[in-house]
């Protein structure tokens, strides 16, 4: 068989470890991938092109150590998040430098959003896991049930690119929190600021195995935890389809899963909203992260009274933001993850031509000068005059294009926004009462935003329905999903 080039051995670049039992480890394959800066286009790093053995060796150490880890008090477990978190905090920019070179998001996002969300996902698991609390069932005369609420074991945490600390700390902070022991396998696209916490884990003494990174192909690792035997649930974060695959390997081993998938979620607009608000929010909502989040409002739906002004004033904003090197702090747009997901974008901007739709603005790659000239850009798009229910208005893009039309009242739009097989968020443009909480009712989707986008409370239920995914996040949601509940019942008689 030919050789593979992007697995061939490579030794001329800095090479990430796994680490497994505390330890880091090169692959048992020696083989490595290589890991782009998606600004430059060029290769920066290698990670381990991990397989069955790798993660056989990680889950042995986390099951190793589960006896330990679920044996510790609440707030033991809690003071080790509190470490990690303190330890990011402490290497605040190396973080934040990390994560901004290796996904191509502006530096001032990853300093605003990305590392001081991570640091909170670690401290508020580590609070909420002190205030955890199981029912009990009280039978008069005949005896008292209570529940309690047991780690489950190893478990298997997956996530995505486009949040790459954020989402994985999302995942392993309740995990670890509740008293199991994680596998993680942070997406191959963007590693690095998982090897960097692995680094933390090893400085703050984190006891070996409790929390094991394996990194590699979704294929081949990722496919590999699925499969494990020993690892009793998968937290997964990732594409729709990547979801049905792994749905189908691990549910018939009767593993817990939670599955948070991708989404097409509609932006709805309606003539008395607080304009400048709505205006400056939905450029927020369309092009953060460069569309590549998957949260962002891709479907922006305008009540035809002021469509036209929305037209005008939105393209004004759009074509006024800085597109640059993400390193650059004024930098709002920078590069998207990686030229295969550039072609994939670029090919729905293609469709959209060919269904019929106008390109207001953008539309094309960019060619940025200096040291981002073979770098990965989108200029922000907006299409324009497409049906709701063509490709363009049905299909995931995850890019920076959305696509805008108008609306006459509510029935109309609610039919539109919920005609995908899509339901993970939506946000909502008004300022009357009634109406707001009406048409919230009835959007399915699992988070809705009414007048604000991306206001994050750790303590509400998140995920999505229909094809966005199976289950919830946050909370005390994750807390049950990463527990088993057993009832026990004792008779009075
Ligand atoms: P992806 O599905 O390609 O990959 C996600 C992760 O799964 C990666 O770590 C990958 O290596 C792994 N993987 C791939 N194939 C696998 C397999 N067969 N078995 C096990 N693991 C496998 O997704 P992506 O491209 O990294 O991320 C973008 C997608 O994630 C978008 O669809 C986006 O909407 C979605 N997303 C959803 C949420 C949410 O909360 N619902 C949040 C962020 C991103």
């Amino acid at each position: 068989m030919p050789e593979n080039p992007s697995t061939r051995k490579m030794n001329n670049l800095f090479k990430l470890s796994n680490y497994i039992g505390g330890q880091k480890l090169a692959p048992v394959s020696g083989l490595y991938i290589k890991n782009y800066e998606p600004a430059s286009g060029e290769a920066y790093s290698l990670i381990p092109d991990s397989d069955l053995q790798d993660v056989a060796l990680a889950v042995s150490a986390a099951h190793q150590a589960f006896q330990h880890w679920s044996s510790l008090t609440s707030e033991e477990r809690a003071g080790w998040l509190i470490k990690l978190a303190n330890k990011i905090e402490e290497k605040f920019e190396l973080f934040v430098e990390a994560e901004s070179k290796d996904n191509g998001k502006p530096i001032s996002l990853a300093r605003s959003m990305d590392i001081p969300r991570a640091i909170s996902n670690f401290k508020f698991f580590a609070h909420a896991i002190t205030q955890f609390s199981s029912e009990s069932h009280f039978m008069p005369d005949v005896g008292i049930n209570y529940t309690l609420r047991q780690p489950l074991g190893v478990v298997g945490c997956i996530s995505p690119w486009n949040l790459p600390l954020y989402l994985l700390t999302w995942k392993i902070a309740p995990a670890l929190a509740a008293g199991n022991t994680v596998v993680a396998k942070p997406s191959e696209i963007t590693p690095y600021t998982a090897y960097l916490l692995s680094e933390i884990c090893i400085e703050i003494g984190l006891p070996d195995g409790v929390l094991n990174f394996v990194h590699g192909l979704g294929q081949k690792a990722g496919e590999a935890i699925c499969v494990h035997p020993d690892i009793k649930a998968i937290s997964f974060t990732g594409g729709t389809q990547t979801g049905k695959r792994i749905a189908a390997v691990a549910a018939p081993m009767f593993k817990k899963l939670s599955l948070e998938l991708g989404g097409k979620n509609p932006v709805i607009i309606f003539s008395d909203c607080n304009y400048e608000k709505m205006l400056s929010t939905t450029v927020r909502s369309s092009f953060a992260n460069q569309g590549q989040i998957c949260l962002c409002g891709s479907r922006i739906f305008v009540e035809k009274s002021i469509y036209e002004k929305f037209r005008t004033d939105f393209i004004q904003k759009i074509e006024s933001l800085t597109i640059g090197d993400p390193s650059d702090q004024q930098t709002k747009i920078g590069a998207v993850v990686s030229e295969a997901h550039m072609h994939k974008v670029l090919s729905y901007i293609e469709l959209a031509k060919a269904e019929g739709g106008k390109i207001l603005t953008g539309g094309q790659q960019i060619q940025l000068q200096g040291r981002c000239e073979k770098g990965w850009f989108i200029k922000p798009t907006v299409v324009e005059g497409l049906s709701f229910d063509c490709r363009t208005n049905q299909e995931e893009i995850f890019g920076p294009v959305v696509t805008i039309m108008p609306f006459e009242n509510e029935n109309e739009v609610l039919s539109m926004a919920n005609s995908t097989s899509y339901g993970l968020a939506a946000t909502v443009w008004t300022e009357n009462l009634n109406k707001a909480h009406r048409v919230s009712e009835k959007i399915e989707t699992g988070i809705v935003w009414v007048n604000c986008w991306l206001i994050r409370d750790l303590r509400t239920p998140f995920g999505g329905m229909k094809n966005s995914g199976v289950g919830r996040e946050g909370g005390m949601e994750v807390l049950h999903f990463f527990t088993e509940a057993k009832n026990i019942c004792i008779s009075y008689k």
